[in-house]
């Protein structure tokens, strides 16, 4: 496989079917900015950040991909910290490609088929519909619920975020669970959940009434945190290319806390 970076990211935009699957506008997935030669080191992060960037310089890596990319905040002048990453880029000669709900929903790389294996969850239904597709996966289980969220903190607690949950009884079981990492309990998700009898829905993060919610429609929702439940896409996409390529690449931990 190539190192030439135009080459590479045609290649992960077909990997990822990037121009079939609806995204944010701010999203803007694929390849955001050229680097010169070829590609000798990837490092992946969540979020594009200074942090992010530094990380990557420190790797010696010259392709450095994200999630949440260089234009999440819409649109802005390049000024300030903007200005500030932006010269970064290109003063140490780094490009950097993003990929979002591509990354979310991906049968293999994606955010959530991996997470689901963390948990030692099997999926075996979409979920989360957004425009058309499904960003999450669903399935089926009966292990003690408290349990579920036990392996959900140990998770999330390598990313340094501490998962919380709506309450949980001590004799609960997860039965029915469905998943959508980040900021996935949204209200029509988390309809979708009521409506399909799921009885614990894993997230990232979610608005506080979305506990109230759940509550009264005897659902629990597992808090893992918006960001370590979205370190898994990055990493395994950055891995699949390194390796098809023959180049090294790294996780820059960058945790936001949320
Ligand atoms: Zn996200």
């Amino acid at each position: 496989m190539t190192t030439i970076l135009d080459e590479l990211s045609a290649y992960a935009d077909d990997l990822l079917n990037t121009r079939d699957v609806p995204d944010y506008p701010t999203a803007l997935n694929g390849l955001q900015f050229q680097a010169s030669g070829p590609v000798r080191g990837i490092a992946a992060a969540v979020d594009f950040s200074t942090r992010a960037i530094e990380g990557a310089k420190a790797l010696d890596a010259n392709l450095l991909i994200v999630h949440h990319g260089m234009f999440w905040g819409g649109l802005s002048p390049l000024t300030g910290a903007a200005y500030r990453r932006t010269r970064l880029l290109f003063d140490y000669n780094i490009a950097v490609y993003s990929s979002h709900i591509p990354l979310d929903c991906h049968p293999t790389l994606g955010n959530n088929v991996l997470l689901a294996k963390e948990l030692r969850l099997t999926p075996s239904r979409e979920f989360a519909r957004y425009q058309g597709i499904y960003i999450g996966v669903a399935g089926d289980s009966d292990v003690p619920t408290k349990s579920l969220a036990e392996k959900a903190t140990l998770f999330a607690r390598q990313y340094g975020h501490a998962t919380r949950t709506t309450p949980i009884a001590d004799d609960r079981r997860t039965r029915r669970w469905g998943m959508c990492s980040g900021a996935g309990a949204a209200a029509d998700t988390l309809q979708e959940a009521i409506d399909a009898g799921i009885d614990t829905l894993i997230v990232g993060e979610g608005p506080h009434w979305t506990a109230i919610t759940a509550e009264e429609n005897d659902l629990v929702i597992i808090y893992a945190g918006h960001y370590a439940t979205e370190t898994l896409g990055v990493c395994a996409l950055s891995q699949h290319l390194a390796d098809k390529c023959g180049v090294s690449w790294n996780f820059v931990s960058a945790p936001t806390g949320l």
